[in-house]
């Protein structure tokens, strides 16, 4: 037998498995009891740093690893945020699914690079499989091309640059700022619109000025008639339309834009249709949710994040783009030190990345443990739990609820005395900064995480559920607990000429 080399960074089979069970067993035990753990710890930033000793030197000499993976297992465990907690309202982040902690892991220890076939022969055709499964669930045409990227926001990324090349030509990849197109290109969506399209249109060469933000309507949704007369202006100009894109679930309050009547007028126009479907975009496969989210089947690109709403653990997003050549034609080069065959994808040819990991496995291993029925119905749950917490708040005297769309409910703490006068200049700063205050309060409490959205220059609170982990219970624990922390807040931040309720004006 040859004898194992004896590298300072290999285990034994023995230390391997004992640190694997004992890691496996502290995560089961987590997963068990998250219920009555607090939401969040409230440690200070100084005091997480003390517990890492976050100033210490690198280290030296090596340290046993099964010591070590154990510390590792309790810092880590003991001082997070769960986002998978029943309780968890932030943001737009999922409960990870249990077998899909699980697939990372083999993943990692199977390792393939998913950046060519024959480096990852099964992994690659399981990847291929799980992008075409997501095309299905949306009703976006199978034989798309696609992949899976770190999230929403890199799934976005790729769909502009297919759409940038479609609209600028080899002439924007080989003279990017220098080209004629550069200059020229425009982008078009809602203000309502995640900072993605910011960063996109920054980072790939044509400048945050290029976007044409449209304004919204009362439900927050595009509004047509301005994206009509925005691209006919520019037009005019000499400028070039290069995308409009819509959001299937904006991420402050879930509208969904008219997808439908954009994905007609970019067909007239022969303007690139993208949907960012990163939060909302899987809720196409369900009955109960505006007909207009269909729309995003029309599409030229559509990003998607399955961490979201399919409660993938992090990371995991997903692009589509409906002319698989097109994409290829944004990312594809072929320098001589690659020589991988063309039978099949390589899915360098297709994103930003070279060397992959192998994202695809849990969410490919999620839909195959719950099928699009068991999907579609823990979706639909979110949403009813979301509207069941919606009809809680709005009948709380105290509260004053605004919206309701897919999984996301917004509303503020309005104490009773100064609800006459919630339009007077000196309440409406009161209410704002008293709602960011119960906010903060409640972030750092343990109870319950929610977040905020601004809606009218007016600071309100948000919900958002994305969560297989949440009940009724827990949804409807919601109104007692901010009331009290409201009146908590307004008891000690009330300024005294607004204590009579009477304001004067
Ligand atoms: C979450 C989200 C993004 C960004 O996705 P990441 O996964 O955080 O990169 C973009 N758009 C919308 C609508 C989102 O909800």
């Amino acid at each position: 037998m040859t004898k194992k080399r004896d590298a300072a960074i290999d285990l034994t089979s023995a230390q391997f498995r004992e640190i694997g069970h004992d890691m496996v067993d502290r995560i089961a035990d987590l997963l068990e009891n998250m219920r009555n753990r607090p939401v969040i710890g409230n440690k200070t930033p100084g005091e997480i740093k003390g517990l890492l000793g976050s100033g210490d030197a690198l280290p030296e000499k090596g340290s046993d690893p099964i010591v070590l993976a154990r510390n590792g297992a309790e810092l880590l465990i003991e001082n997070s945020l769960y986002n998978g907690h029943p309780r968890f309202f932030g943001y737009i982040t999922a409960s990870p699914a249990p077998l899909g902690i699980l697939a990372d892991f083999l993943a990692s220890a199977v390792n393939p690079n998913v950046g060519a076939w024959q480096l990852s022969p099964m992994a690659t055709e399981i990847e291929i499989q799980t992008v075409r499964w997501i095309a299905e669930l949306l009703g976006y045409p199978v034989d798309c091309g696609g992949l899976m990227t770190s999230g929403g926001n890199l799934a976005n990324f790729v769909c502009f640059l297919a759409a940038r090349v479609d609209a600028g030509g080899d002439e924007i990849r080989a003279q990017g700022f220098n080209s004629e197109s550069a200059r020229k290109l425009r982008v078009y969506t809602s203000n309502e619109t995640h900072t993605w399209i910011m960063k996109a249109a920054d980072l790939f060469g044509l400048g945050t000025d290029s976007i044409r933000w449209i304004e919204t309507d009362d439900m927050q949704r595009l509004d047509m008639n301005s994206l009509r007369s925005r691209v006919e202006e520019d037009r005019k100009a000499g400028l070039i339309p290069m995308m409009v894109s819509g959001t299937a679930g904006t991420v402050s309050t879930g509208a969904i834009d008219p997808l439908p009547e954009i994905a007609e007028f970019c067909r007239e126009q022969g303007i690139w249709f993208h949907v960012d479907g990163a939060y909302g975009g899987f809720a196409a496969a369900v009955d109960m949710v505006d007909e207009d989210i269909r729309g995003l089947a029309e599409a030229d690109s559509v990003a998607v994040d399955p961490h979201k709403w399919l409660y993938a653990p992090l990371e995991a997003g997903c692009a589509l783009v409906r002319d698989q050549a097109k994409l290829r034609k944004a990312f594809s080069y072929h320098p001589p030190y690659y020589h991988f065959g063309e039978e099949t994808i390589n899915f360098f040819d297709h994103g930003l990345q070279n060397s992959r990991g192998f994202r695809a496995l849990k969410v490919w291993m999620g839909l195959k443990q719950v099928g699009r029925e068991g999907l579609v119905g823990m979706i639909e749950e979110d949403i009813r739990l979301t509207r069941d917490m919606y009809g809680a708040l709005s009948a709380n005297e105290e509260l004053q609820t605004f919206t309701c769309q897919l999984s996301i409910a917004t509303f503020r703490y309005v104490p009773p005395e100064l609800k006459e006068n919630i339009n007077d200049v000196e309440v409406a700063e009161y209410l704002n900064k008293l709602n960011e205050e119960v906010l903060n309060r409640l972030k750092t409490s343990g109870e319950i995480f929610v977040s905020n959205a601004v809606l009218n220059d007016q600071f309100i609170l948000r919900v958002c559920i994305v969560n297989f982990r949440t009940t009724y219970d827990d949804v409807r624990a919601v109104p007692e607990i901010v009331v009290r922390f409201g009146r908590k807040a307004d008891g000690e931040l009330r300024p005294e000429k607004l204590k009579t309720g009477k304001v004067s004006s």
